[in-house]
C-alpha cells in the first residue's frame, strides 16, 4: 500500500506542516492511514498524526471526517465530553501524492487491547462502570447535541487516556522527543526505534532465561499481570471515518459485524439506537470478556441467519412486527417471523448465561442484565437514549470488590478455555 494512492511513508524525525509536528514513532494503522506519534513543537506535547492514503476516495473520507470532528471539537470548548479532539489538519505532499493529515489529541490503548492485557477475563465491574459512563457521556453529546451517529462502536474505537510513566518511558512521555532526522545519515531517524529494539530483545532474553531456570526446577512462573488495579479509567471514542449525521446517512450496511444491530441486519432503517446497541455489546465483553455475539455461517444458513438466531435464543424470539418489517425481511422470516432456515432455537436468559457461564452473583447478574436488556431491545424505538441510560442505578452501584467467586471462575475458564457454551447455538442448529 505505500505507492501512488496509497500510504505516506514516514520516518521518526520527518517534519510536518512547516516543521510545525516531528513524527516520533508508528502508534497504529487502519484500512484509510497510518497514525504516528507526533510531537508538536508549537504546544511541546505529543499528538497523533493521522496521514490518509492520498487517492481521491480516501481524501473524500478524511474531508468527511474532519468535518465531523471540528463539529465535535467546536461543540465542546472545554474538551470534556469523552470524544477525541481535532487540533489541526492539513496537507502533506510526499512521492504517493497529496495526504489529507488530522492531528488529534493523543490517547492510549484501545479497550481491545485491554481486554486482550485482562487474557479475556473480563474486568471489575467498578470498572466496567467507569468506563460504561465516558462512552454514554460521548454518546449522549454526539446523539442529543450534535445529531450525530458513530456507526462503529466497539473496544477497538474507545481509547484510554495515555498513562505513561515519564520516568519508565521518558521517549513517550515527552522528555526527550526527538526533533531532527540528521542528515547524511540514512538511519539517523530511526535510531530510537532501534534502541528501543534492542532493550525489548534483551529484556526477552531474560525473561526466557529464567523461564528456563523455572521450569527445570519444577516451580511455575507466575502469569504476567497487566491489570488495571489503581488507575482511574478514563477513555474517549474515536474513529468518526464512519459516522454520519442523522438526516443524512448514506450507507445502508453500517457498524463492525458483532456489534450490529438487528435493523441493520434487516434493512429496516436505522437511527442514533444502533449505538445503543453497540454500547450493550461492548459493556458486556469488558465485564466478560466474550463477544456478546460471534456469529458464523454455517450450513444452511448465512452469518445474518446465524446472528438473528444467537439475539432470539438469548433475547427471546423477535417480534413479528420487526421481523417482518425490513426489506430484507422476507428472505430470511417466513410470514409468522420465525428463521426460515433456522428452526430449533435454544432459548436462554442474559442473567442466567451471566451467572451460569460468567460465574456472577445473583444481585451482579441481575443488575447487570436489568442495565443491558433495554438496551437490547428489538424494537430500535424502544431502547432508552444515552441520556437515559446515564440515569440507570447500575452505573451507580458501588461494590467495593467483585464478588470471589466470579474472579475463581474467571480463572478457571481461562485455564480450561472456551467453555461448551460458547458454540451451544451451532450444535442444535446442526443437530
Ligand atoms: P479503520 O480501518 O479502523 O477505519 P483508520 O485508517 O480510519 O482505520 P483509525 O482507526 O482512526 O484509522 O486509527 C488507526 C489506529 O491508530 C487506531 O486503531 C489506534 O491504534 C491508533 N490511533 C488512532 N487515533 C489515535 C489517537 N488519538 N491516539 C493514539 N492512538 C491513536
Ligand atoms: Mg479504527
Ligand atoms: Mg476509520
Amino acid at each position: 500500500s505505500y505507492r501512488k494512492g496509497g500510504y505516506h511513508a514516514v520516518r521518526a524525525g520527518d517534519h510536518f506542516n512547516g516543521g510545525r509536528y516531528v513524527a516520533q514513532r508508528k502508534l497504529g494503522w487502519g484500512q484509510f492511514s497510518t497514525v504516528w506519534l507526533a510531537y508538536d513543537t508549537s504546544s511541546s506535547r505529543y499528538v497523533a498524526l493521522k496521514i490518509q492514503k492520498s487517492a481521491a476516495q480516501f481524501a473524500q473520507a478524511a474531508l468527511h471526517e474532519i468535518e465531523i470532528l471540528s463539529a465535535i471539537a467546536k461543540g465542546d470548548p472545554s474538551n470534556s465530553k469523552c470524544i477525541v479532539r481535532l487540533i489541526d489538519h492539513f496537507k502533506h505532499t510526499g512521492p504517493n501524492g497529496q495526504h489529507l493529515c488530522m492531528v488529534l489529541e493523543f490517547l492510549g490503548d484501545s479497550l481491545l487491547r485491554l481486554i486482550r492485557y485482562n487474557r479475556y477475563k473480563g474486568m471489575e465491574l467498578n470498572k466496567v462502570r467507569e468506563i460504561c459512563k465516558c462512552i454514554l457521556l460521548g454518546l449522549d453529546y454526539l446523539h442529543r447535541e450534535l445529531g450525530i451517529i458513530h456507526t462503529d462502536l466497539k473496544p477497538e474505537n474507545i481509547l484510554l487516556f495515555s498513562t505513561i510513566d515519564p520516568s519508565k518511558d521518558p521517549v513517550r512521555s515527552g522528555l526527550t522527543p526527538i526533533i531532527e532526522r540528521p542528515e547524511g545519515n540514512p538511519n539517523g531517524g530511526v535510531t530510537m526505534n532501534i534502541i528501543e529494539k534492542k532493550l525489548k530483545r534483551r529484556a526477552r532474553r531474560a525473561v526466557a532465561k529464567i523461564s528456563e531456570r523455572r521450569a527445570s526446577m519444577g516451580v511455575e512462573a507466575p502469569k504476567p499481570e497487566r491489570n488495571m488495579d489503581g488507575i482511574d479509567v478514563r477513555c474517549k471514542v474515536v474513529d468518526f471515518g464512519n459516522a454520519c449525521w442523522a438526516d443524512k446517512r448514506f450507507a445502508e450496511e453500517i457498524q463492525t459485524r458483532q456489534y450490529r444491530a438487528p435493523e441493520v441486519i434487516l434493512q429496516a432503517g436505522y437511527s442514533f439506537s444502533v449505538d445503543m446497541w453497540s454500547f450493550a455489546c461492548t459493556a458486556f465483553e469488558l465485564a466478560t470478556g466474550d463477544m456478546l455475539f460471534a456469529p458464523k455461517f454455517g450450513q444452511g444458513f448465512s452469518e445474518d441467519e446465524d446472528h438473528l438466531a444467537l439475539m432470539m435464543e438469548l433475547l427471546g424470539k423477535i417480534p413479528r412486527k420487526v421481523a417482518i418489517g425490513g426489506a430484507r425481511s422476507k428472505d430470511l422470516f417466513d410470514r409468522y417471523g420465525d428463521l426460515k432456515r433456522i428452526r430449533r432455537l435454544k432459548y436462554w436468559s442474559l442473567d442466567k448465561l451471566l451467572i451460569d457461564k460468567y460465574k456472577f452473583s445473583d444481585s451482579e447478574a441481575r443488575e447487570f442484565a436489568d442495565f443491558l436488556c433495554p438496551l437490547l431491545d428489538f424494537a430500535p424505538e424502544k431502547r432508552p437514549t444515552a441520556q437515559q441510560c446515564l440515569q440507570h442505578p447500575w452505573l451507580n452501584i458501588s461494590c467495593s470488590t467483585q464478588s470471589a467467586t466470579r474472579k475463581e471462575a474467571n480463572t478457571e475458564k481461562l485455564n480450561v478455555g472456551m467453555s461448551n457454551l460458547q458454540v451451544k447455538g451451532g450444535q442444535v442448529k446442526k443437530g
